[in-house]
C-alpha cells in the first residue's frame, strides 16, 4: 500500500551557540562522534519509513534545526541520497536547507547545490550588529549581506531571508532600516517573525527579571503594518501571516509560486512525516513527535524496531479525531492570507459544509470585519481581511474545536 505524505522534514538537532530567545529542539556543539552516530540514524529512520509508507511520492525535503549546516554539507547530499532511494522524490521537489550567516562558504554552497538542494533559508534576523549581538547571533550584517552573494554565485535561485522584528527598544526606523536592507539583496521570500518571549529561555529570564522590556504589542502592530506595505510596494505578496515571496503576476487571491511549498503543505493540513530527535509529523490521521534527545533519538533507532515510528515518544502519540481535524484545517488554513480555505475542499474533506459547521465563528469575523468572503474562479472561500491578520489569534481562537 502507497500512503499519502507529501512533505519530509528532517532534523538537525546542533547549533554553534543558543539564541537568547530560542526554544526549538537544539543542543550547542555535539561531539562528531555523536554527530556521525546521528546520520546513520537519520538515513536509518528515512529508509525504514520510506519502507513502511510503501515508497510514496514526495514533493518537498526540508531540512530545519538547529542548524542545519552543522553536519558537513556531503552528509546533508547524502540524506537527499538517501531520501531519494527511500521515496519517490518527485524530479521537481523544493529541497530546502536553513542555514545561518557564517556557516558555509561558496565551495559548501555548491556541494549542497549540487547535490541537490535548491532552496536557502538563511538566518538572517537583522543588518544591525548590535542587534544581532543582543539576539546573540554569530554573524554580523556583512556575513549576512556575504551569505546570499555566495549562495547565489553558487547558483542558488530560490532564497529566503529571515527577519525578527520587536526588538527591545528598537525603533520602527530601525526596523524600516532592516527591511531595506533585505530588498538590496533582492530575495525571493521573507519570513518576517515578531520577537516572543517563549518559556525557559534565556530571553525570559531577563524579561522576569526586569533586565530587558517585554516586548510591547502595538509597536509590533506597526512594524507589522509597515512591513505589509514596505514589501507590497517592493512587489512582493504577502501570502501567509509572516511570510512574503517575489510577486509574478498572480491574481488577488492566488498564493504566489515562489511560496515555500514545504510549508504550504503544513498551512494546507496536508500529511507530511518528520525525522530527526524532536521531529514531528501526521500521516493516516496520526500524529506523533519523536524523543527529543540526540543520544535517545539514536538509542532507538539503532535498537532495531524497524518500523515507522521507532523512535516516537508514546506522550506525544494522537489520533486525530474529526472536531480536531476541522479545527486545525481553520487554523492553519487561515494562515494562508491569499487563498485562505476553500468552502468546496472543506466540505469535500469533512462532509460538511464550512458554513454549517462554523457558522457563529464566521458570522462573528465578518461582522468584525477580520474575515471575508472571496469568489474566485475556483470557488468560494474564506479568509482573513487586512485587520484580520494583526488580529489573527483572536479570530482563530473562534475555530477551536
Ligand atoms: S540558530 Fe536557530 S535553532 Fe540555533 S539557537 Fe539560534 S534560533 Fe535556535
Amino acid at each position: 500500500m502507497t500512503n499519502r505524505v507529501l512533505a519530509l522534514y528532517l532534523h538537525i538537532p546542533w547549533c554553534v551557540t543558543r539564541c537568547i530567545y530560542c526554544d526549538f529542539n537544539t543542543y550547542v556543539g555535539g561531539e562528531d562522534t555523536l554527530k556521525a552516530r546521528y546520520h546513520v540514524a537519520l538515513q536509518r529512520e528515512i529508509r525504514e519509513a520510506g519502507a513502511a509508507l510503501g515508497h510514496p511520492p514526495l514533493d518537498t525535503i526540508f531540512f530545519g534545526g538547529g542548524t542545519p549546516t552543522t553536519l558537513p554539507p556531503g552528509q546533508l547530499v547524502e540524506l537527499v541520497e538517501t531520501v531519494k532511494a527511500a521515496f519517490a522524490l518527485r524530479p521537481d521537489a523544493e529541497v530546502t536547507v536553513e542555514a545561518n550567516p557564517g556557516t558555509l562558504s561558496l565551495v559548501d554552497l555548491r556541494e549542497l547545490r549540487q547535490g541537490g538542494v535548491n532552496r536557502l533559508s538563511l538566518g538572517v534576523q537583522s543588518f544591525n550588529n548590535d542587534e544581532l549581538r543582543f539576539l546573540s547571533r554569530l554573524h554580523d550584517a556583512d556575513a549576512a549581506r556575504r551569505a546570499v552573494e555566495q549562495a547565489r554565485a553558487a547558483g542558488f535561485d530560490n532564497l529566503s531571508l529571515d527577519l525578527i522584528f520587536n526588538l527591545p527598544q528598537q525603533t520602527l526606523a530601525q526596523w524600516q532600516f532592516n527591511l531595506q536592507e533585505a530588498l538590496r539583496l533582492l530575495p525571493d521570500h521573507l519570513s518576517l517573525y515578531s520577537l516572543i518571549v517563549e518559556p525557559g529561555t534565556r530571553l525570559h529570564r531577563q524579561v522576569d527579571e526586569g533586565h530587558i522590556p517585554a516586548p510591547d504589542d502595538d509597536v509590533a502592530a506597526d512594524m507589522y503594518a509597515s512591513a505589509i506595505d514596505t514589501l507590497a510596494g517592493a512587489g512582493y505578496v504577502h501570502y501567509e501571516i509572516s511570510n512574503w515571496a517575489r510577486g509574478n503576476g498572480e491574481t488577488d487571491w492566488q498564493t504566489p509560486r515562489l511560496a515555500s511549498a514545504h510549508n504550504l503543505i503544513y498551512w494546507r493540513n496536508q500529511p507530511y512525516l518528520g525525522l530527526g530527535a524532536g521531529a514531528f509529523g501526521t500521516v493516516n490521521g496520526e500524529r506523533w513527535m519523536n524523543v527529543k534527545r540526540p543520544q535517545d533519538y539514536i538509542r532507538r533507532i539503532e535498537r532495531g524496531k524497524r518500523r515507522l515510528g521507532a523512535a516516537r515518544d508514546e506522550k506525544t502519540y494522537e489520533q486525530i479525531d474529526r472536531d480536531t481535524a476541522m479545527s486545525e484545517h481553520m487554523l492553519l488554513g487561515l494562515r494562508l492570507v491569499r487563498e485562505g480555505v476553500s468552502a468546496a475542499e472543506f466540505s469535500a474533506c469533512f462532509n460538511i459544509l464550512l458554513q454549517e459547521r462554523y457558522n457563529e465563528a464566521i458570522n462573528r469575523g465578518l461582522e468584525r470585519d477580520l474575515l471575508e468572503w472571496i469568489e474566485p474562479p475556483t470557488g468560494l472561500r474564506l479568509r482573513l481581511t487586512r485587520q484580520g491578520r494583526f488580529l489573527a489569534n483572536r479570530v482563530m481562537v473562534e475555530f477551536m474545536a
